[in-house]
């Protein structure tokens, strides 16, 4: 695989079954995003959380990880909780919303069917992961929203995963950065109270204290 920039191209070709998916939904929805979701945030911050997937009405719909779906609504307000964004998420891109300090990207970048890539797209996907990580020099604390994510991002690093276990509120200490890990905030997740809110939120004033004191 040729070595990637952070940014997949508007219609990049990689992975067939996600660019029929996404074919299919630009014919069904033009007014869509429907299109490699890009990274949220400023590429000098010291945060970065790592998402499975665009959701296909959330981030797919409107172009912006995490927006427009109920995972965004914890998402965003544990984030503005903790001072890592400002301003009045309203589930839209043009909301004014601005994150600091912190950058939003996912595992995927393209919406898969039932929310499910394949260990093929999440390979094929990945060394733009690997692109935005290393454009961030900034860079001390990821957050990695459940096991995909997790793992996709310790491969990243070229490190074995039986090294570095996925658990809920898990932390490693990988050279300068510190991995926090989280279940990821899904409505499922949430509704199952597999993850509630305040495990969140302990999750995040870890990195916020985290960071106070680097
Ligand atoms: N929206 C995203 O952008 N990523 C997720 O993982 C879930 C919803």
């Amino acid at each position: 695989m040729a070595s990637a920039s952070g940014k997949p191209g508007h219609d990049c070709p990689r992975c067939p079954r996600l660019v029929a998916f996404r074919t299919a939904w630009r014919n069904a929805e033009p007014n869509w995003f429907n299109a490699p979701v890009p990274s949220f945030g400023p590429t000098d911050a010291r945060l970065l959380i790592i998402g499975l997937a665009p959701g296909l009405r959330g981030a797919n719909r409107t172009g912006r990880p995490f927006t427009g779906d109920y995972a965004g609504d914890l998402l965003y307000a544990t984030l503005k909780e903790f001072g890592f964004a400002q301003g009045d998420y309203e589930a839209r891109p043009d909301d004014g919303l601005t994150l600091i300090d912190c950058r939003i990207t996912n595992a995927v970048r393209c919406v898969p069917p039932e929310n499910k890539p394949t260990p093929a797209e999440i390979t094929t996907c990945r060394d733009f992961l690997t692109a935005t990580i290393k454009e961030m020099t900034k860079l001390r604390a990821i957050v990695t929203l459940g096991r995909i994510a997790h793992e996709t991002f310790i491969s990243t690093q070229r490190a074995k995963r039986r090294d570095y276990p996925f658990t809920h509120g898990g932390t490693h200490q990988m050279g300068e950065i510190t991995l926090f890990d989280s279940y990821h905030c899904s409505r499922y997740n949430t509704s199952t109270r597999v993850l509630t809110p305040k495990m969140f939120s302990d999750v995040f004033a870890r990195v916020r204290m985290h960071l106070d004191t680097d």
